[in-house]
């Protein structure tokens, strides 16, 4: 499929999922394929994000369970006080992203795949140039170029990290200590799964919340039963509409807490440590976009449904992007159905995204998943499609699976 007037039939910029599915699909269908990556193979998900926070959750979902005597006393079972490790947890979580990571690579390497270590960048129309670490560039031509660049933690302004006691979940995947209170910015995801690990091990948790609701961007009738399993049943204590205006790493943190509506301090913290989860931001601004002249909205790489980068509406040929830099469903099983899409159209078997089916899991104990519109979503679709909406609602502590293992002690 080499058209010889190009070095590449596609090069991808960046081996996080999103690049890593384009790139196999791609060599899969005959395409002659190079991969670019500045850091470690497997992006965010592999190294810093999906792999090892699971692998975190796991263990220490386990020590829960088995510290959970009351719950495990109705079954007639009767543990010792638990004991774990902290190192041998942290461990697991890091074998495992070795692990994950030489498989992906060995399985691009397998594919055909041509992969180049360095920070890559546009050079103009099917042009791509790679910096690599001694500072050497090197161009190549493509017949399309595939932007995969994903995200990194956004760190509001007043917050300084140290990435020991003030830290982003890129430290916390290490578990290097364990905190005996910890605060943590944001409650979104990542800052539900964190405190669920920290509280699972005994550490205290303050979360604090900017806007009004903690959990804002879950479903309220999820946020209702989640506050109650989640947060107030464990050692966790929330504060919502108040920033974190400035934090200063030490021993101890300090927090200064600005109330979100009077603009005025609130109160101030004294932590052990901070986890600041407020956000990703795109990995857009070393891409040299200007040279072909690309707008974002904030850094976010606009896109249509076949996965063609857009610069105001305009398609920019031969340019395509996906993954967590296009700024649409953050997840890792996004990204990569985004990258499959776009080298169907690329190969010309046109092919669309449908968001709305993708699902979307916290891996909390309990986990919360979701999928599709939200319930305020689809009213508004109600309303402007002119159609009636029913709602219906079934109760996990009804099911016999959850009667069988006792609602597992979250609903007790
Ligand atoms: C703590 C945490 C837990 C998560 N848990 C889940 C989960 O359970 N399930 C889930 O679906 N998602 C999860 N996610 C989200 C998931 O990790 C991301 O959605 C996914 O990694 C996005 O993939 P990507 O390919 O777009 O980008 P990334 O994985 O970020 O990969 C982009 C790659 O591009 C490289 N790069 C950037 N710029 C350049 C350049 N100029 N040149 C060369 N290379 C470059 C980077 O080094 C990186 O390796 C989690 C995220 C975090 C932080």
């Amino acid at each position: 499929m080499t058209n010889s007037k190009f070095d590449f039939n596609l090069i991808v910029i960046g081996a996080g999922y999103g690049g890593f599915d384009a790139a196999k699909h791609a060599a899969e269908k005959g395409l002659k394929v190079a991969i670019i990556e500045s850091g470690d193979m497997g992006g965010t998900c592999v190294n810093r994000g999906c792999v090892p926070s699971k692998a975190l959750l796991a263990a220490s979902g386990k020590v829960r369970e088995i510290a959970n005597y009351e719950h495990l006393s109705k079954f007639g079972i009767h543990t010792s006080p638990i004991r774990f490790e902290r190192s041998k947890i942290s461990d697991h979580a890091n074998n495992l992203v070795i692990n994950i990571r030489e498989n992906l690579t060995k399985t691009l390497t397998r594919s055909g795949v041509e992969i180049i270590r360095g920070i890559g960048r546009i050079e103009g129309h099917q042009k791509v140039a790679v910096r690599d670490k001694n500072g050497i560039d090197k161009t190549f031509s493509c017949e399309n170029i595939i932007i995969a660049t994903g995200s990194s933690p956004f760190v509001p302004r007043g917050i300084t990290l140290d990435n020991k006691t003030v830290f982003t979940s890129d430290q916390a995947i290490k578990l290097e200590w364990l905190p005996r209170w910890i605060a943590i910015i944001g409650s979104g995801y990542i800052g539900l799964e964190f405190a669920d690990i920290y509280t699972a091990l005994g550490c205290e948790v303050t979360m604090i919340e900017a806007l009004e609701n903690i959990m804002p961007t879950f479903d309220p009738d999820i946020t209702k039963i989640a506050k109650k399993s989640l947060l107030s049943s464990r050692d966790i204590e929330t504060k919502s509409n108040v920033f974190a205006t400035k934090i200063t790493p030490g021993c101890p943190v300090n927090i200064e807490l600005t109330n979100a509506k009077s603009k005025e301090i609130q109160e101030v913290l004294e932590v052990d440590a901070v986890l600041v989860a407020t956000g990703r931001s795109p990995n857009s601004k070393d891409l040299n976009l200007e040279s072909l002249e690309i707008k974002t909205n904030k850094g976010f790489i606009q896109i249509d449904d076949n996965m063609r980068v857009l610069s105001d509406g305009k398609v920019i040929p031969n340019l395509w992007a996906v993954g967590d830099v296009t700024g649409k469903l953050m997840l890792a099983h996004t990204a990569a159905a985004q990258g499959t899409i776009a080298v169907e159209n690329i190969c010309g078997h046109e092919r669309t995204i449908d968001y709305k089916t993708i699902p979307a899991a916290t891996f909390t104990h309990p986990e919360i998943s979701s999928v599709g519109l939200s319930e305020s979503e689809a009213k508004a679709s109600s309303e402007s499609e002119n159609f009636s909406l029913g709602i219906v609602k079934s109760y996990f502590k009804a099911n016999s699976k959850a009667l069988a293992e006792l609602g597992r002690g979250w609903f007790a």
